[in-house]
């Protein structure tokens, strides 16, 4: 895998784009800025890596368009060291993002094949903190929890009971919710029993299944 100047040239037309449609946390750009969005790709949509664009990645899945991606990292607020678990691995472009954010990583995928694709291409390229797990995200991970922030990156169709109790008191979930099309809930943890939910607009994503999957690519 190579990181040519003209992948640098295009990531950076791709991070002012994002800019322009309204992402302002400017560390979230740098590191957007610095992860080769190709490497989580296929060869064959190489040329279009820089695209603000999902792409297929197997498994009937996809991955999370650029904007979609800054847009779910600027509502958690990312801080260095917290504890984020992410619902939803696939690629692994996102967790890459947490991570080079100082964040520690925690990413559930229920499709064995992407699981192991993505393992080993974190591995290979330097992401070895990034801890995954095969498992059904809607149980979370309660052997790892209170997490300081929760990412879902699959449209769920309500907001999923277990994982807000996974949330520390102060904690953040970031959650796509609707059938055909998911409206972005920012829910906030205030006290053992009250949340405070905002709504960020309509987005589109692959949906949020139960149970794991043991199938090849
Ligand atoms: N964050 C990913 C987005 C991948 S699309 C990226 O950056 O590429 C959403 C992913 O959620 C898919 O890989 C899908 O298999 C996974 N998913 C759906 N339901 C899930 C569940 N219950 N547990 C874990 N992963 C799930």
């Amino acid at each position: 895998m190579t990181d040519t100047y003209r992948h640098k040239g295009l990531r950076n037309k791709l991070v002012q784009s994002l800019r322009k449609k309204g992402i302002t946390d400017e560390r979230i750009l740098s590191v957007m800025n610095q992860i080769p969005r190709h490497f989580f790709l296929e060869k064959a949509f190489e040329e279009q890596a820089y695209k603000d664009q999902a792409f297929p990645i197997g498994c009937e899945q996809t991955i999370s368009q650029p904007y979609t991606v800054a847009f779910q990292t600027q509502l958690l607020e990312v801080k260095k060291r917290e504890k984020i678990l992410e619902i939803g691995t696939g690629s692994g472009y996102q967790a890459a993002v947490l991570a080079s954010l100082g964040a520690r990583v925690f990413t559930i995928e229920r499709q064995e094949a992407l699981y192991k694709k993505t393992k080993q291409l974190l591995d290979d390229l330097g992401f070895s903190g990034i801890r995954m797990y095969f498992k059904d995200g809607y149980l979370g991970l309660p052997e790892f929890a209170p997490f300081d922030k929760i990412l879902v990156t699959a449209g769920a169709p309500e907001v999923p009971e277990k994982l807000l109790k996974q949330l520390k008191i102060g904690g953040v979930l970031v959650v796509p919710v609707g059938v055909k099309i998911q409206r972005m809930l920012r829910i906030i943890r205030l006290s053992e029993d009250e949340f405070k939910q905002e709504e960020w607009g309509d987005f589109r994503f692959v949906p949020f299944l139960s149970g794991i999957q043991k199938r090849g690519l």
